[in-house]
């Protein structure tokens, strides 16, 4: 059995044992949302993945450090150095200032991360918190010679770094592919070449969010904030970076040039992508009518959406693929997930009124070394889930008395199934009383059940049936069994 986590690196292109700088502390940093719309489909899965690597690792007794920033500045239309200031923009369309867009939009994702059971980080800065600390790496990329200040704007040098290191180590481009990719400069450019990026810009009369620097009042270029706030908080070298696929360029390729060129090191040692999601088998796009938020997943309005769903069949659907492979949303899919998640539900609430016998006739160790093994692997949260899908068929045997366990190994499967399923996979049950924030429905259960059991030892069928009854019109499904029982909220 594989025992060390092995994560992909999209550095070096292969897994890698995952050995990190300061044992038992973790340093980890993942990019943030910009805060300038509704959370959506997009902002769930990296959320999601980097909530299981955080929560994974600290289950492994680990210490981390988890850093996600929120990016209230500095992101332009065009990503780096063109168009408006995406948050300003929309201060601007709606006649707000900058930062009450941004602390909107920081609340409706925190709400929506919460409900998809996503773990808030422990550090969250935000860009413009982080001036001072982004103006003084931007002078020490000046003085080690790698930057050049350009009419009140500060440009990375790209090809003077190339020539001393390598830009596109990270995406695997090179400067050839980089120029035949990029836009020809149209003589109004302060650039000396295209692929040059922004690390401060000059602010347009028009523009509002700006701040004093030696060289004007401006605002940082996108890709200082994430620098500047990880070397802060996690030092210059630290052990995890994280992102979605679509930032390793160039977001992540000029964040590791910029702590090249300030540090002489870049700064994380395992880079770790997720992959997108498509809906349909399409990208998501605003133009192709397809771009559907957290809040109408939840709610079903959207017009491509056949029925609501909820936060936790979202997170399970996501933890039904590895990290790094495409994951496609469509109703059927939805609601197979929503099916599967049922499925396990009813697994755990059925261990949970399992009966010991004198001996077992299962062995609960094959869950524990399966389960490691998977979540070794890369984090692969689909084995994870067939595996405990296997155990749920167990539970039932146990259930129906085909199969045995003893008192100490039930408390023990109690135990994984927790570890699992709650703290690592950070599934809830959406369907029972706690989880509807009404802790005293089970116990008022319990106790109609009680009377309901005494009426019928007493062979008062007609109060036995009216509860049962009562029950079911409210929701509450009862299911008789050989010995008492069973019973569910549908
Ligand atoms: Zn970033």
């Amino acid at each position: 059995m594989e025992s060390k986590l092995m994560l992909y690196n999209t550095m070096t292109r292969r897994k890698e044992e995952f050995v990190p700088y300061n044992p038992p502390h973790v340093g980890m940093y993942v990019c943030g949302p910009t805060v300038y719309g509704d959370p959506h489909l997009g902002h769930a899965r990296p959320a999601i993945t980097f909530d299981l690597l955080f929560r994974y690792l600290r289950s492994l007794d680990y210490k981390v450090r988890y850093v996600r920033n929120i990016t209230d500045v500095g992101h332009l239309e065009h990503d780096a150095d063109e168009g408006e200031d995406k948050i300003s923009k929309k201060a601007r369309l709606e006649k707000l200032e900058p930062m009450e867009v941004a602390h909107y939009y920081t609340e409706r994702y925190h709400a929506a991360m919460t409900e998809l059971g996503v773990l808030s980080p422990s550090i969250e800065p935000h860009a413009s918190g982080h001036i001072i600390e982004q103006i003084e790496l931007v002078k020490k990329i000046l003085d080690e010679g790698f930057a050049y200040e350009s009419n009140g704007s500060v440009y990375f040098d790209v090809e003077k770094y190339n020539a001393a290191h390598r830009y596109g180590k990270l995406s695997g481009r090179n400067l050839d592919d980089i120029v035949a990719n990029t836009r020809a400069l149209d003589g109004q450019d302060d650039k000396r070449h295209s692929y040059d990026f922004a690390l401060w810009k000059k602010a347009a009369p028009e523009h509002i969010m700006r701040w004093p620097s030696p060289w004007s009042d401006g605002f940082p270029g996108w890709h200082m904030e994430c620098t500047a706030m990880s070397t802060k908080y996690l030092g210059e070298k630290f052990d995890i970076h994280g992102g979605g696929m679509d930032l390793m360029f160039p977001h992540h390729e000029c964040e590791i040039a910029q702590s090249t060129a300030a540090h002489g090191t870049d700064s994380a040692r395992y880079w770790v992508h997720n992959n997108m999601v498509t809906i349909n088998g399409q990208k998501m796009g605003k133009s192709l009518g397809n771009f559907i938020t957290l809040e109408e997943l939840f709610t079903g309005k959207h017009a491509l959406l056949e029925q609501a769903y909820s936060p936790m069949t979202i997170r399970f659907f996501i933890l039904q693929a590895q990290y790094r492979s495409t994951l496609d949303f469509s109703n059927e899919a939805l609601q197979a997930a929503a099916k599967g998640l049922d499925r396990l539900m009813k697994g755990v609430e059925t261990l949970g009124k399992l009966k010991a016998s004198a001996t077992s006739s299962v062995d609960i160790n094959d869950l524990w070394s399966r389960y490691t093994e998977a979540m070794n692997d890369d984090l692969n949260s689909p084995i994870v889930i067939s595996v405990l899908f296997d155990w749920v068929r167990i539970i039932n045997q146990i259930n129906d008395g085909a199969q045995t366990i003893s008192e100490s190994d039930l408390a023990e499967l109690r135990r994984m199934v927790n570890v699992i399923v709650f703290d690592v996979l950070g599934l809830r049950d959406e369907k029972s009383a706690g989880a509807a924030g009404n802790d005293k429905v089970t116990p008022l259960v319990e106790m109609l059940l009680e009377m309901r059991a005494k009426a019928k030892a007493e062979k008062n069928w007609a109060l036995s049936d009216e509860i049962r009854d009562k029950l079911t019109a409210i929701g509450i499904r009862v299911k008789d069994r050989k010995d008492g029982c069973d019973w569910e909220i549908e």
